[in-house]
């Protein structure tokens, strides 16, 4: 593609899909660039109650693909399984993407690129990654039918999934550094309810345990009196927050202590025509509608931009 882009967004998530749509409907020539699967991080998700419209719920999957299908519907193009690597700001004004030996021209650019989860860093983690350690519940649950395994972190990620892998663990342990969880109220009341799940607080894990090259059991320590336990599990499932993906504004970008991109409320940066938009912002409630708005806002100000320069 050679073709001069109007607006090019990287990462096809919430936040990059709604860029793209309100980008399209501005008439603007768009293309989503999406390294993986379509949706980011929803992908993963179970099960989704509180993105407005949809009263019963929704899979993850099923609203990222509508998502992905509605911004294709209004005219964007998206490049799925292209990796931008690098992002350069040119003297002329536009920006240059790079993924392999391939370059594209473009505009004005929406970074949604999202972000990663994050990991303990404790023994046995990287030894047992994909053999029992997984970031992932929607994706491994079903291995674990008639087992025991443990959920670690407090927050809404930790709780949703613990409850989910209860249809198809024995017993899930939720361990938790506190004793208060950080995970909205109503989803810690239902999985105070759920049957099936144990809740440990305040417990840090130290080390995954293995045998014949598989996790076989969780050792955790009293954040009381240091006091150590092992529980013996099959799976350990961990969901202690996530890491902005901003390798590609790493040096043309402000970020705050914990490398999120500061924008202004446009979604403007100190870069004229690079918006960014999602959980790779500060954006406190990182949340899909919030993601969704991030890149309405990020989408239209970016035509908005563009149609300055004409
Ligand atoms: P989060 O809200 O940042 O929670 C991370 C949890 O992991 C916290 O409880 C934290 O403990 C714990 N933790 C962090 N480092 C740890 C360590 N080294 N050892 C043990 N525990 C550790 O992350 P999240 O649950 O992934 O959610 C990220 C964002 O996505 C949030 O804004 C969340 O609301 C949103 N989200 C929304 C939904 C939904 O709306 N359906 C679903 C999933 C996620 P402390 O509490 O002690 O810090």
């Amino acid at each position: 593609m050679s073709d001069l882009i109007d607006v090019a967004i990287i990462g096809g998530g919430p936040a990059g899909t709604t860029a793209a749509l309100y980008a399209a409907r501005g008439k603007a020539r768009t293309v989503i660039f999406e390294r993986s699967m379509m949706g980011g991080q929803i992908v993963t998700t179970d099960h989704v109650d509180n993105y407005p419209g949809f009263p019963e719920g929704i899979s993850g999957p099923e609203l990222g693909e509508l998502m992905h299908q509605q911004a294709l519907a209004h005219g964007a193009e998206i490049m799925q399984f292209v990796d931008i690597t690098n992002l350069k700001h040119l003297d002329d004004g536009t920006f240059e993407l790079t993924a392999d030996d391939e370059t594209y021209t473009a505009r004005a650019v929406v970074l949604a690129s999202g972000s990663v989860p994050s990991k303990l860093g404790i023994p046995g983690e990287e030894e047992f990654t994909g053999r029992g350690v997984s970031w992932c519940a929607t994706c491994d649950a079903a291995f674990y039918k008639e087992k025991d395994v443990a959920v670690i972190g407090g927050g809404d990620a930790a709780v949703e999934e613990a409850i989910y892998l209860t249809k198809f663990a024995k017993k899930v342990y939720l361990i938790h550094r506190r004793d208060e969880f950080r995970a909205a109220a109503t989803l810690v009341d239902k999985v105070r309810e759920t049957s099936g799940i144990e809740i440990i607080t305040p417990y840090n894990p130290v080390e995954i345990k293995g045998e014949d090259g598989k996790v076989s059991g969780l050792v955790i320590e009293s954040a009381d009196d240091k006091s150590t336990r092992e529980l013996a599990v099959s799976g350990v499932f961990e969901f202690v927050g996530a890491n902005p993906q901003n390798v590609l504004a790493y040096d043309l970008l402000e970020r705050d202590e914990r490398g999120y991109i500061i924008t202004g409320n446009d979604g403007s940066t100190k870069v004229p025509g690079l918006f960014c938009a999602g959980d790779i912002t500060q954006v406190p409630l990182k949340q899909i509608v919030t993601a969704a708005a991030s890149g309405a806002i990020a989408g239209f100000y970016a035509v908005a931009y563009v149609d300055k320069k004409d």
